[in-house]
């Protein structure tokens, strides 16, 4: 789950590392209310779940509260790559001497927390990475003897950080980010840039924070920063279904058990000269209520133009699907057509039972491949 950036700084601010002052607003007046009680200048910027802001616009310094109004006005009306504009962020400005970068990620190659430090910050870090790789710093954690120390001072040392003041202030920081991304179970804490300001004081300017989803079971007030709005409705309303479902571009539904038969399912849509319009998995069961909560998901989505059932029985049974299929659309008044694919354990006994008993527009096919040809046939 990724956070906005006043999301992480506040997760930052909470493990000690300093941010600057700020208050969120979703309207150009709160964005004037805001400034006048921050005092001075202020920074506006777009809260957005994607990165780019400053080159979008989406960034912008006020001198005074009736300025902060008219750039809260001007952001709040843009959508960068494809994400709407709804909240702000506005925070004291700050002077800025030095834009440095600095990152934990997880490396799941090496199985192992990555550090990433560079002096040559507030660009991509694949520009630096590309063009001047040896001014990057990367170091790995292991996780099982945990951070150590001297870590953050070799970081400073290869990264060139070299005056004495500055060093002991990123040492700091480099610590508290470590202990951030543990406690929270992140998958990535950035900040991009980390500034030095002309007085030399070190400080997080932007936040970009994820947080492992399978963790946040462990995280109740981090689950409940999640901003529902900025996902697409089938989403939403899949997971309040608790369906694993995402939301995809083309016109053919599609429903099946096991996350890797859905996947594979997406593949052969494709071969067959068709576009999936979601993934959506069903898991083990085949119980008419999963099927329901499930269909209601799809054909939720207006670009759906017809729906395959992709099965396989391996410990579920197929006629036990087969009923629960036939329960579902018992309960539910479906136009679309369908196309099943049943296989694996009692398959026979399960087209049977939907053939004999299955409505006008349902369609039992053997394999994979003649049902995705029909249902693309069917989409069309
Ligand atoms: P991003 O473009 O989405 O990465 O957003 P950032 O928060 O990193 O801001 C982009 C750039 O805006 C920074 O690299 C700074 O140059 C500038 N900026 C952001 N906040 C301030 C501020 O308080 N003062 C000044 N002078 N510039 C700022
Ligand atoms: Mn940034």
């Amino acid at each position: 789950m990724d956070l906005y950036e006043y999301q992480g700084k506040q997760l930052f601010a909470r493990h000690g590392i300093p941010v600057s002052e700020g208050r969120l607003a979703t309207t150009p007046e709160e964005a004037r209310a805001a400034a006048e009680e921050l005092g001075g200048e202020v920074v506006v910027k777009a809260q957005v779940l994607t990165g780019g802001r400053g080159k979008a616009g989406g960034i912008k310094l006020a001198a005074t509260p009736a300025e902060a109004e008219a750039r809260a006005r001007e952001i709040l009306g843009l959508v960068i790559r494809g994400h709407a504009v709804r909240r702000l962020w506005v925070e004291r400005a700050s002077g800025i001497a030095q834009e440095y970068y600095l990152s934990v990620t997880f490396d799941r190659g090496e199985k192992k927390p990555l550090f990433m430090l560079t002096t040559q910050g507030g660009i991509d870090i694949e520009e630096v990475a590309a063009h001047s790789p040896e001014a990057l710093a990367r170091l790995h954690v292991d996780p099982l003897v945990g951070f150590q120390p001297f870590q953050a001072r070799w970081l400073c040392f290869t990264a060139g950080i070299d005056d004495p003041a500055e060093q002991k202030q990123v040492v700091a920081i480099v610590e508290k980010l470590y202990t951030a991304f543990v406690a929270c179970d992140a998958m990535l804490c950035e900040i991009n840039p980390l500034i030095v300001t002309p007085a030399g004081d070190v400080k997080a300017l932007d936040s970009k924070f994820t947080v492992d989803d399978n963790a946040l079971f462990r995280h109740p007030d981090i689950a409940g920063m999640r901003d529902l709005e900025a996902v697409p409705a089938e989403e939403r309303r899949a997971r309040e279904k608790d369906v694993t479902y995402v939301k995809l571009d083309g016109e053919v539904g599609i429903l099946g058990n096991g996350a890797g038969l859905v996947m594979s399912t997406l593949d052969v849509i494709a071969q067959a000269g068709g576009r999936p319009a979601n993934f959506c998995d069903l898991g083990g069961g085949g119980d008419a209520e999963g099927v329901v909560d499930a269909l209601e998901v799809i054909t939720g989505d207006p670009d759906v133009k017809a729906i395959l059932f992709n099965i396989f029985g391996g410990i579920t049974r197929c006629d036990e699907v087969a009923r629960g299929i036939l329960a579902a659309l018992g309960q539910m008044a479906i136009t679309d057509p369908i196309v099943v694919r049943l296989d694996g354990t009692n398959a026979g006994e399960g087209r049977r039972l939907l053939v004999e008993a299955a409505p006008p527009n349902l369609h039992v096919e053997e394999t994979m491949l003649s049902a995705a040809r029909r249902v693309v046939e069917l989409a069309k």
